[in-house]
């Protein structure tokens, strides 16, 4: 019990790794040949955390856990990792068509970006549909029939809780680039070694704490804000408290600045809310571009089922769905690898991970590509719907 705790405490603040667990079937309770089927990665964590949740609400499931290479739900899918070929090869391989009489499964909702909901069911000859984005309400979601009556239960957020734990990977992820330079430098400069991991630390866990007040748009701009605030303060209290000398104020202060702002443009991509592009952290420009080609639009909600940002609605006029929240796109991609008809267009849609590093190096090749300019201004000119089509509002029965 307290290593299983140990572990998971390991898990949250060490997500920089994948965490693998064995892929294959996963009984929980009693399920027996009615009992719902539920898809999940093999980041260890997570398998833990659906199997307790579903435990603890006393649910008969069984739990097939993709082959994801150890890498949650969001990152793997993202990643080019969780896909309909892996749904299909965990199918495949467990022997669950053995074990039930029905053919629904329930994937989870961020796996979207990966997982080609049309593709799994033609190829696989299952039902599959999207459940809930957390795996909080996985329980409320089986008891209600599998309907995702709530928007909320669709979208995702960045609560305090996951932010805190988010600012300790931010501070280990600073920490391996900082390491090397760090030990150099405490050969010349006594302590410095220690004093620099604390102000990492501490600059992390208030970065993502404070996200939201900070002024500035996200990334670059707001670590550059606290930066600010906080090498003011601490300037001031060093001179009154003549503990240091003005050089070293100095320079401990731009550390401080260079951090914060450093910090502030990592943490975007460690978020679910921000998109990991370098010239919206450094420029605060939004890069994103997205919209619906009305002609092609079927107004068959899945697009506004897998977002995960709230950015699409639907015109009651047309019963076609538009792009009503460009600001919260995430460039995930959930909603243009599920379209049926092909109707999403988008400036960011590439099939590689957007993971910090990756985003560094679409963003150089962006901020160089004429072409990458032209595209942007061509669909920001046209991002609107008007067309007219009829449609069902309702939701995943519509993929079935
Ligand atoms: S998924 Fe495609 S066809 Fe369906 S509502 Fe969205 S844009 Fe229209
Ligand atoms: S609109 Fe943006 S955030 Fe929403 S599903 Fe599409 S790519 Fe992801």
């Amino acid at each position: 019990m307290i290593l299983n705790r140990l572990k998971d405490i390991w898990f949250l603040f060490g997500r920089l790794f994948p965490f693998p667990t064995k892929p294959g079937l996963r009984r929980v309770g009693c399920p027996g040949r009615s009992s719902p089927v539920l898809v999940t990665c093999n980041f260890e964590l997570t398998v833990r955390k659906v199997i307790r949740t579903l435990e603890h609400d006393q649910i008969d499931a069984w739990l097939l856990v993709a082959p994801t290479k150890g890498i949650n739900v969001w990152c793997a899918a993202s990643g080019g990792h969780f896909t309909a070929d892996t749904v299909i090869s965990v199918l495949k391989t467990s022997g669950i068509e053995n074990l039930v009489d029905h053919r629904k499964l329930i994937l989870p909702q961020l796996s979207a970006a990966g997982v080609n909901i049309w593709a799994l069911k033609d190829r696989s000859g299952w039902k599959p549909r999207f459940g809930p984005a957390d795996i909080k309400d996985i329980p409320a979601y089986l008891h209600r029939g599998k309907q995702l009556t709530e928007r909320k239960h669709r979208r995702v957020g960045f609560p305090l809780k996951d932010r805190l734990i988010m600012g300790t990977n931010l501070a280990f992820n600073a920490l391996l680039f900082l390491i090397l330079p760090l030990l150099l430098m405490s050969i010349w400069v006594s302590g410095l070694w220690w004093k620099s991991i604390l102000s990492v630390l501490l600059l992390s866990v208030l970065t993502s704490a404070l996200v939201f007040r900070l002024p500035g748009k996200p990334g670059v701009q707001k670590g550059l804000s606290l930066g600010i605030i906080l090498a003011s303060v601490f300037a001031v209290v060093a001179l009154a408290s003549r503990t240091m000398g003005s050089l070293e104020t100095l320079g401990w202060s731009a550390g401080i600045i260079l951090l914060a702002t450093y910090l502030g443009f990592d943490l975007p991509g460690w978020s679910p809310l921000w998109r990991a592009d370098v010239n919206e952290l450094l420029r605060g420009v939004k890069n994103t571009q997205i919209r619906i080609v009305p002609e092609k639009c079927i107004g068959c909600v899945l697009c506004d089922l897998v977002c995960p940002a709230n950015v699409f609605g639907k015109n009651p006029m047309t019963r076609k769905y538009e792009v009503l929240n460009l600001d919260a796109c995430q460039a995930c991609g959930a909603c243009i690898e599920n379209c049926p008809t092909e109707a999403i267009e988008n400036n960011f849609r590439t099939g590689v991970c957007s993971c910090p590093t990756c985003a560094v190096i679409k963003g150089v090749k962006s901020l160089t590509s004429a072409q990458h300019e032209e595209q942007e201004k061509e669909l920001a000119a046209t991002n609107s719907c008007c067309g007219s089509t009829d449609c069902e509002d309702n939701e995943v029965d519509r993929v079935e």
